[in-house]
């Protein structure tokens, strides 16, 4: 028996205003402003408002790529361009609708002239602290501003100076006249204008005047038909100054802005400034450091679009803000990769083994599966002599007796090859084992454990003579508290100096000719990607660690 998806109550709205013909169609938005990269928050409003627009494609519906690239001084193109990969990177298609709300500059200066003759806004030439001072607080009501008495004549021709750049910043601001006293701050005649004498990046200097977003942004959602203008929880209360706008401006149309939680989660930062300040200063490496939670950080290090759109999808959709646990989201992306990931060999912590047998059955290589659960991905043979890199932590002087790998006298197997016994070891000065002698147990290869012989466990292995060297990166959480933006000195002081460890591992020799990009799992490791910057094939292979195989946070825990 199958159960219809319940809907969470953005889509319950959106199928409700389909079913009784409020609309025939659905138009959403996507609307990052170019300041920045996007952060994985950011995946959660594109999986919702493209996401939407893919489910109710029978009618037609769509989603915009929409640049609110309204202020002047904070925006670049590299952004503009980063974002759109981004969002196409993550599965999502805007067609023909991408759109910048500076080429509405016009309209929102029409809607602002309009405005001013209804006697709905006014030119303020008080001082910002004159304004602050007058706007009151949440016991005392605001008090008007003298210069709201106006007329509409004089008015416009205060703006259209205000345009012609009659003005020095800060001279003067254009308001709305709505309601001084109201319970809601946002109401309290709101600026829409601001005098900038700024480059802008599209309008170049011909503006000098600039809206203020709670100004442009519902007239941008109703010019281009938006149905549904959905926004963080944040912006609840300047909902009624939305509908004011749509309500008194001569718009095309009247979109509905609706808001849910924003996404947070643990042991990172998402807000841009934070972001911006960790790029600057050199604390990572840039906008695309594996280690940030941006969308481009999560692609390097290895995490699928696919693994992202399903964690936004498991979050859902709520109208109460949390923050979200990150192990969450490696949930999703072991669970992803560990279905389509191939499996590779690589030794992380090596110590040599030396097969003191080997000439009883060499072995020219070794067959072993691309994928344990998936034989259509088939197998590979990896040369191997009679001298292979094991990982240190396989090896134990003293085990006890759960531990199913090597020890003296102890038997394990080759992944792919022989049962191998081990007959003696060194230690190096420091006590380190330097090396392990064994004796491969021919006939063995493929075969079950021969009667008397007690081997339970498979391990990984390189061959020494081909096994190459590989830059591997180990990176971790970038801090060491849940909440960073919550400590006490700051979230920099909670950055964990041990969120990148480069250590040289020894790999297969195939992954030395891999692509970048290319991700697998290093056997009973963890999953690893090529880096898509500094690997090359045919040079020293460099691999990201994208998740280690076990929450190790959890089973500490
Ligand atoms: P700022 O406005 O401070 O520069 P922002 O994070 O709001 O930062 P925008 O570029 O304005 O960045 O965001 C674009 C869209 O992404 C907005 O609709 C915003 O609501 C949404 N968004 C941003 N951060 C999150 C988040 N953490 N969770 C869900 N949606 C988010
Ligand atoms: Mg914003």
């Amino acid at each position: 028996m199958s159960e219809a998806p319940s809907l969470d109550f953005i889509r319950e709205i959106i199928a409700d205003d389909l079913a009784s013909g409020k609309h025939a169609s659905i138009i959403t938005r996507f609307p990052p402003e170019p300041n920045g990269y996007l952060h994985i928050g950011h995946a959660k409003s594109i999986c919702l408002n493209f996401g939407i627009a893919l489910e109710n494609a029978v009618v037609g519906a769509r989603c915009h790529l929409r640049f609110d690239d309204t202020n002047p001084e904070k925006e670049e193109s590299e952004y503009v361009e980063s974002i759109k990969q981004d969002v196409k990177w993550l599965g999502f298609d805007w067609g023909d609708n991408l759109y910048f709300a500076s080429d509405y500059f016009q309209f929102f200066y029409d809607c602002a002239v309009h405005l001013i003759n209804q006697g709905l806004a006014y030119v303020d030439d008080d001082s910002a602290e004159e304004m602050r001072v007058k706007r009151g607080n949440l016991t005392t009501p605001g008090t008007r501003s003298a210069c709201a008495e106006r007329s509409a004549e004089e008015n416009l021709s205060l703006f259209e100076k205000m345009k012609a750049g009659g003005f020095k910043e800060g001279e003067c601001v254009l308001r709305a006249r709505i309601d001084m006293a109201s319970s809601n701050m946002n109401l309290r005649d709101p600026v829409l204008y601001r005098i900038m004498h700024a480059h802008h990046h599209n309008t170049g200097d011909s503006w000098c005047i600039y809206p203020m977003y709670d100004f442009a942004h519902p007239l941008e959602d109703a010019l281009e038909h938006i149905t549904h203008s959905l926004c963080t929880l944040e912006f609840e209360n300047h909902r009624p100054l939305y509908d004011w706008f749509i309500e008194n401006c001569p718009v095309p149309s009247k979109p509905r802005q609706i808001e849910f939680a924003r996404l947070n989660l643990t042991y990172t930062v998402m807000s841009k400034r934070k972001l911006l300040q960790l790029v600057q200063e050199n604390r990572v490496s840039g906008w695309d450091d594996p280690r940030l939670p941006t969308i481009s950080g999560l692609r390097r290090r290895g995490y699928p679009a696919a693994a992202i759109r399903d964690f936004c999808k498991r979050i859902g959709m709520t109208k109460f803000s949390g923050t979200t646990d990150v192990a969450l989201l490696e949930f999703e992306v072991r669970d992803f990769l560990n279905r389509e990931a191939p499996r590779r060999m690589a030794v992380l912590d090596p110590v040599k083994v030396i097969l003191e047998n080997w000439s009883a059955e060499p072995l020219t290589h070794a067959d072993v599966p691309n994928h344990p659960q998936n034989p259509d991905m088939g197998e590979r043979h990896i040369p191997i002599s009679n001298e292979v890199w094991i990982e240190r932590e396989d090896f134990m002087e003293d085990p006890p007796k759960k531990f199913f790998r090597l020890g003296p006298g102890r038997y394990v197997r080759l992944k792919g090859g022989h049962i191998i016994q081990c007959t003696s070891f060194e230690k190096d000065s420091t006590g380190n084992i330097s090396l392990i002698r064994a004796q491969i147990l021919p006939g063995t290869v493929g075969k079950d454990s021969p009667v008397g012989v007690v081997c339970k466990a498979a391990i990984h292995w390189v061959d020494c003579a081909t096994g190459v060297d590989a830059q591997v990166r180990l990176y971790d959480r970038l801090f060491t508290v849940e909440n960073p933006d919550d400590a006490e000195g700051g979230f920099l002081s909670v950055l964990n100096p041990e969120s990148l460890k480069t250590i040289t591992a020894k790999v297969e020799p195939m992954l030395a000719n891999a692509e970048p990009g290319f991700s697998c799992q290093f056997e009973r490791i963890g999953y690893f990607i090529a880096d898509s910057k500094e690997h090359q094939p045919g040079a020293k292979p460099v691999f990201n660690r994208t998740v280690a195989l076990k929450d190790s946070y959890a089973a500490r825990a």
